[in-house]
């Protein structure tokens, strides 16, 4: 297992859609070993292989309730809204308040390639919400309606 380097907001990485993953092999068992590394290294909640170079539909969270990692994730349903403060691995410095569904269904694959459902609620959807925009090359800072000032880095980065 390997840190590996998370890359900044300016990284032209984070603002292209990601391609699907279509082999599931040694190498992407690496990987996920690695991003699960790098996560809990960051303290952070969730990390998606773009913010660590890897143009794939991949991402790992953990809120607290073990580790889930998403491969190729598709959110089936959403419902409810959450406003509260959110913050991004790559943008260290950055945080706001973003609207987002409260409740969210994703279908993905494991890391064998089998297709999973999970129901995520609160910071897991939340969490989940903010990957998947990841792997759409977007970022949370579009969605903020409010920036706020952190003293402290809390651990609610993706
Ligand atoms: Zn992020």
């Amino acid at each position: 297992m390997a840190v590996r380097k998370i890359v900044t907001k300016e990284s032209s990485i984070l603002h292209v859609v990601c391609r699907p993953v279509e082999h599931f092999d040694a190498k992407l068992h690496q990987l996920l070993d690695d991003m699960a590394e790098t996560l809990y290294k960051a303290n952070g909640v969730g990390l998606a292989a773009p913010q660590i170079g890897i143009r794939r539909r991949i991402a790992v969270i953990d809120v607290g309730e073990g580790l889930i990692e998403l491969i190729n994730p598709v959110i089936l349903k959403s419902s409810g809204k959450q406003r509260d403060v959110e913050g991004c691995l790559s943008c260290p410095d950055e945080w706001g308040y973003v609207v987002r569904p409260n409740k969210c269904t994703v279908r993905a694959q494991n890391r064998d390639g089998e297709f999973y459902e999970i129901s995520l609620e609160g910071l897991g959807c939340r969490c989940a919400c903010h990957e998947i925009d990841h792997l759409d090359g977007k970022l949370f800072l579009e969605l903020v309606d409010e920036f706020v000032e952190m003293k402290e880095e809390e651990d609610t980065q993706n």
